[in-house]
C-alpha cells in the first residue's frame, strides 16, 4: 500500500484458495502464471521451460495433458520444478482425474463441458482427494451453443452467465476452491465481462486478454486490458497471453504489477527516452543493464538519466542513480543524495556492483528481521 493516495488501489475482496503452494485471492499478493508450449509428454523439455519461467519470477505455470502420456509425464514434471503446476483439461474428464493424482495443483477444466453429473462428481472427487484447485476458464471464442444462440455473438452477459453456470456444478457438489476467467481477445469486451463478473461473485479472478498477439502488440492490448482492471482492484492472478515465449508473459505480467505497486520484484529502471541532450548512450546502456540485471529479485529502483535536467529529480525518488555530465564522466545518486562520479568506461559494471550490494544489503536486512521475529515468537510460546 502507498502512502500517497493517488496511487492507492483498493482490491476487491474475494474468497480465498490454494493453488498448491500459491495462495489466490482474499489478501494474497497477484500471483503472475505463464503456460508451457512444449509437447508436455516431453517431460526434460516441458521441466527446462517451467524452469526458465520460474527463474522469470513466475508463481503458477500451466501444461497441456491431452494426453494420457501427458499425465503420465506430470508425475516427473511436478516432482523436478518447484512452482505450482495447471494441468489444463479441455474435454477428457479421465484427464482431469489423471492430472489430480500425477500431483497437478490445480486443473482448468469447464465442467459444464465435462459432460454427465456422474463424471462432474468423479472429477471433483479427484480434486478433493488430491488437494487441487480449479480453475474455470471461460472463453469468447468456445461460448456453449445455447448461450450463443441465446445472445447471438458472444458479449459480456454470454461471458458472465457461462461461468456462472459452470460454477453453479462445482457448487453442486459443494466444491468452492475455484477461480473463474472470462477471456477474450477483444479488449472491451474482456473488461466489461470481468467487470461484471467482479460483481456478481466473490471468487478469485484469473485475468487475461487471450490471444493477444505478438510481442509490441500483446503486450500493448494486454497493458490497456489488464491495467484498466488492475487498476480498479479486480484480478488475483493473471496471464498475459502472447505469441512469444512463455518467460516473456511472465516478464511483461511483473512490469504490469510494478507499474501499479501492486507487488514489487527486482530492479525497477526509470530511464529517459530518446534525446539529444543526453552525456551518454542512455538507450544502450539501459538495455546492457536490464540484461545484466536479470538475476536481481529483490525490489530495488535504479535512475539512468542523461542529463541534469531530470537527473537529480529522478535520483531523489530511487535508491540507486546516475546522471550524465560532461567530459564522460557521470554523478552516481546513493538514496538521492550525490555520492561520487564515475568514468563512462567503467560506469556499467560499476552500477551492477553497486545494485548487487544493495541487494545483499536488504536480503540480510530481512532475513535479521526474520530470526528477530522468531526469536520474540519463540521466546514468548516458551513464557506461555
Ligand atoms: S533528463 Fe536530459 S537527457 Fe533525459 S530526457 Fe530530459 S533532457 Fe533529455
Amino acid at each position: 500500500m502507498s502512502y500517497r493516495p493517488y496511487q492507492q488501489i483498493l482490491r476487491r475482496k474475494s474468497r480465498q484458495i490454494r493453488v498448491g503452494k500459491v495462495l489466490v485471492g482474499g489478501d494474497a499478493p497477484i500471483s503472475v502464471q505463464s503456460m508451457t508450449n512444449t509437447p508436455t509428454e516431453d517431460a526434460k523439455a516441458t521441466i527446462e521451460q517451467i524452469r526458465r519461467c520460474e527463474l522469470a519470477g513466475a508463481d503458477i505455470v500451466r501444461v497441456s495433458v491431452p494426453t494420457p502420456e501427458s499425465t503420465a509425464a506430470l508425475h516427473e514434471i511436478v516432482r523436478e520444478v518447484n512452482v505450482p503446476i495447471v494441468a489444463d483439461i479441455h474435454f477428457h474428464y479421465r484427464r482431469a482425474i489423471e492430472a489430480a493424482k500425477a500431483g497437478a495443483a490445480c486443473l482448468r477444466i469447464n465442467p459444464g463441458n465435462i459432460g454427465s453429473k456422474e463424471r462432474v462428481k468423479e472429477v471433483v472427487k479427484a480434486a478433493r482427494d488430491h488437494g487441487c484447485s480449479i480453475r474455470i476458464g471461460v472463453n469468447a471464442g468456445s461460448l456453449e451453443k445455447h448461450l450463443l444462440e441465446k445472445y447471438g455473438e458472444p458479449n459480456p452477459e454470454a461471458l458472465v452467465e457461462s461461468a456462472l453456470w459452470h460454477a453453479a456444478h462445482l457448487q453442486d457438489e459443494d466444491f468452492h476452491e475455484f477461480k473463474i476467467s472470462v477471456k477474450a481477445s477483444d479488449v472491451f469486451l474482456a473488461v466489461a465481462a470481468y467487470q461484471q463478473l467482479a460483481e456478481a461473485c466473490d471468487h478469485p479472478l484469473h485475468i487475461g486478454i487471450t490471444e493477444a498477439g505478438g510481442r509490441r502488440t500483446g503486450t500493448v492490448k494486454s497493458a490497456i486490458g489488464l491495467g484498466n482492471l488492475l487498476w480498479s482492484g479486480i484480478g488475483d492472478t493473471l496471464r498475459v497471453s502472447l505469441s512469444a515465449e512463455p518467460e516473456e508473459e511472465v516478464h511483461v505480467g511483473w512490469e504490469m504489477l510494478k507499474s501499479l505497486g501492486l507487488r514489487h520484484r527486482g530492479v525497477k529502471i526509470i530511464s529517459c527516452p530518446s534525446c539529444a541532450r543526453q552525456g551518454f548512450d542512455v538507450i544502450r546502456t539501459v538495455a546492457t543493464l536490464e540484461e545484466r540485471l536479470a538475476h536481481i529479485e529483490t525490489p530495488i529502483t535504479l535512475s539512468i538519466i542523461g542529463c541534469v535536467v531530470n537527473g537529480p529529480g529522478e535520483a531523489l525518488m530511487t535508491d540507486i542513480g546516475l546522471t550524465g555530465g560532461g567530459a564522460g564522466r557521470h554523478m552516481v545518486y546513493a538514496a538521492g543524495r550525490t555520492d561520487h562520479t564515475i568514468d563512462e568506461a567503467a560506469m556499467v559494471d560499476h552500477l551492477v556492483g553497486l545494485v548487487e550490494k544493495k541487494a545483499a544489503a536488504i536480503e540480510a536486512e530481512e532475513a535479521a528481521r526474520k530470526a528477530a521475529e522468531a526469536t520474540a515468537q519463540a521466546t514468548a510460546q516458551a513464557a506461555e
